[in-house]
């Protein structure tokens, strides 16, 4: 027998609206493995669709579908090649990008991204982890990864029950990874760097910057130099700030790499180095602030949003008339009019007139699913202080 569960009226609501998460206080009954891929019915016993379980997660059930196609090794290679053939449409300048965003691509809990010949994957849930050896096989087949590292290290697993591993599913993985992102050339480090290696979300927004960035440009949370490298060609002067040593060395050596001679990287906490250079009378004409998420969950949400005003404050007091501010949040606990709103908070305290010249979110190959809040986490301003 197809293991099943029943979800409630709230649970259906929420299945038809389109969103793949059903919580488990709308599971009425259930009865499967952890890790099955399972029929889910309606209070009224109608089918819903397919769903892989998670028994000790909160969300209980994840949709793979709403109708009853079977579960077999077509669907998942269907899945997994409209994903990809996706990315291909896009015409991406970059030989790293995300091929595979969860959700967004209905392969909820799966993450694939390319690393030149490489992939890197996480297996976020139960019955995610259970698939991944034949969603290795179907993409080895599909993009002929030379070899393919699973990053099962995000804390999200240990809600699942699973534990955090960083191994090698396929071939062999290099300790770097040479790859490039429009001009610029990164070595990655696929089992150590942040995230999966690199931030791919911001490949876009890197581009967009750059186009209006000139003069002295302070890149806030640099990492390995994404914004300050790309803006680099543009500015005269270059200051990257990161509060990682690591990261620190990682920006001098991409701009050597890159033959970036206008910039020089510091390690310092940006929270007291803004406060440091405004003392100091200090002037930028672009500024980014790319920082990390500082509302992980809604608990954190009021200091979240006290931390993002303080820094675009200081921010725009740094900055010269007509300077431009590149500013980003990737806490999907700040949505965007929050975010906008702090933003505008700190206008009103730095007493200046502030225009929005683009409003951006993550690049293209991490979609935002319609319905679904939690895939559009990352956004983007680009700011003009008008006087
Ligand atoms: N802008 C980068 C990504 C930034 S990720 C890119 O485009 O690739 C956030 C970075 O902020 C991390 O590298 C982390 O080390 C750094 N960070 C976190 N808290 C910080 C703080 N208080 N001061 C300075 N850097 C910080």
């Amino acid at each position: 027998m197809t293991p099943t569960a029943t979800v409630n009226a709230k649970g259906e609501d929420r299945i038809r609206g389109g969103h793949p998460w059903i919580y488990r206080s709308d599971v009425m009954d259930v009865s499967a493995e952890r890790g099955a891929v399972m029929e889910v019915r309606g209070p009224r016993d109608r089918l819903l669709g397919h769903a892989l379980f998670s028994p000790e997660s909160q969300i209980t059930l994840r949709m793979l579908t709403r109708d009853d196609r079977l579960i077999d090794i077509a669907f998942w290679r269907s899945r997994l090649e409209t994903a990809i053939r996706f990315r291909d449409t896009l015409e991406i300048d970059a030989t790293a990008f995300r091929l595979v965003h969860g959700e967004a691509d209905l392969l909820p809990s799966l993450v694939v991204d390319r690393y030149g010949d490489y992939l890197v994957v996480q297996a976020l849930s139960h019955g995610m982890d259970q698939m991944m050896p034949a969603i290795v096989s179907l993409l080895v087949e599909l993009t002929g990864a030379r070899g393919i590292l699973a990053r099962n290290d995000p804390k999200v697993r240990l809600l699942e029950g699973l534990e955090q591993k960083v191994e090698v599913l396929h071939g062999d993985i290099p300790d770097t990874i040479a790859v490039r992102e429009g001009a610029i050339n990164y070595e990655v480090d696929p089992r150590h760097g942040q995230k999966t290696g690199l931030f791919l979300d911001q490949r876009e927004n890197r581009d967009a910057a750059a186009r209006y960035a000139q003069g002295a440009l302070l890149d806030c949370f640099s990492y390995n130099g994404g914004f300050a490298l790309a803006l680099a060609s543009r500015c005269q002067s270059v200051e990257a700030l990161d509060i990682s040593a690591d990261a620190v060395a990682r920006i001098t050596a991409n701009a050597e790499a890159n033959g970036i001679s206008n910039l020089t990287a510091r390690e310092v906490n940006v929270f007291d180095e803004l406060r440091h250079l405004e003392r100091e009378g200090a002037r930028y004409d672009t500024i980014v602030l790319d920082p990390p998420a500082f509302a992980k969950n809604k608990a954190s949400v009021p200091k979240a949003m006290a931390g993002y005003k303080e820094i675009n404050l200081r921010a725009l007091r740094l900055l010269t008339p007509g300077g431009i501010l590149v500013t980003c949040s990737c806490s999907y606990n700040v949505d965007e009019a929050m975010f906008a709103s702090a933003i505008h908070e700190a206008s009103v305290d730095a007493h200046t007139p502030v225009t929005v010249v683009e409003k951006r979110m993550q690049g293209r190959d991490h979609p935002v699913l319609l319905g679904v809040p939690e895939t559009y986490y990352l956004k983007s301003f680009i700011l003009r202080k008008v006087a």
